[in-house]
């Protein structure tokens, strides 16, 4: 299964792939920790990264998209990922594309927290007391001051991705407000409809059968929004338990530069049509 998160800063990213990690057996792909860890070990990754993340920027993109194309590769992710943080902008997906291509792996669905702005300061405070009484060091970009520029950069760069993936029929859309359990049991039940959870089963046959059937259920009327979103995800579900098949076969080695070609190539294609239409979605949804 390989699937995107996708929420603001404090949305419960990370805490729910982490569950989906225990529950799928497949593994977290999270930018941010990668590059702290760069940070940590001052990689020259790392160096570059350094004030760019603490003043909450964005790294440049051919960046992050040289370390997730590296680490797709590694054999932990043969059985799947969340990507968590990645990809926050449209050259980043529109090259995600292109590596997934490239290693002939398929996107099962993109799942959205959806949360309220005001509530996310009170959460990353939160987050921040609860490290501090484990006596775990505090993350330099935790800070409220970091947090607003992070906030209006995921509004900026990162949320026009609704769109990009709504319209490649991708998108699930979850409400980040419930309890941590009631957003993995809504994650969980999503997964079933759209049968990405059973995308790993190993019999072409046996795949097809639940993806019609999962399908079906997905296209109900009164599922409202994610269930449409579903039966899109679900004709990608069915594609993603062939390219599980064939996940087993080593990517090609040129995948990292076609990628960074990829990902200078995408700026200058996102045209203002995209942006015009992204902008369209961020503006709707501020008035929602
Ligand atoms: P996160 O842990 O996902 O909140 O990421 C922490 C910081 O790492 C971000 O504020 C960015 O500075 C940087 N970062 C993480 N992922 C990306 C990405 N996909 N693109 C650009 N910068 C990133």
């Amino acid at each position: 299964m390989r699937l995107i998160l996708l929420g603001p800063p404090g949305s419960g990213k990370g805490t729910q792939a982490q569950r989906l990690v225990q529950r799928y057996g497949i593994v977290q792909l999270s930018t941010g920790d990668m590059l702290r860890a760069a940070v940590a070990a001052q990689t020259p990754v790392g160096i570059r990264a350094q004030h760019i993340m603490a003043s909450g920027g964005l790294v440049p993109d051919d960046v992050v998209v040289g370390i997730i194309s590296d680490r797709i590769d590694q054999p932990d992710a043969k059985n799947g990922f969340i990507l968590d943080g990645f990809p926050r902008t449209v050259p980043q997906a529109e090259a995600l594309d292109g590596l997934l291509k490239k290693k002939r792996l398929t996107l099962d669905a993109v799942i959205e927290l959806r949360v309220n702005e005001s509530a996310l300061l009170q959460r990353v405070e939160t987050r921040v007391a609860q490290m501090r009484a484990r006596g775990e060091e505090i993350r330099a970009d935790d800070t409220p001051e970091v947090l607003t520029k992070r906030l209006a950069s995921y509004r900026s760069q990162t949320e026009p991705l609704i769109h990009y993936y709504s319209e490649r029929r991708k998108l699930l859309t979850v409400n980040g407000m419930m309890t941590i359990e009631h957003v993995t049991q809504e994650i969980d039940r999503i997964l079933s409809a759209i049968g990405a959870a059973e995308a790993k089963a190993s019999s072409k046959a046996a795949a097809v059968k639940r993806t019609a059937k999962s399908a079906k259920k997905a296209a109900r009327p009164n599922a409202g929004r994610t269930s449409k979103a579903a039966g899109g995800a679900a004709g990608a579900a069915k594609k993603g338990a062939k390219a599980a098949r064939k996940a087993g076969k080593p990517a090609s080695r040129g995948a990292k530069k076609v990628v960074r070609k990829a990902a200078a190539g995408s700026r200058a294609r996102a045209t203002g049509k995209t942006r015009k239409a992204a902008k369209k979605v961020t503006k709707k949804r501020a008035k929602a």
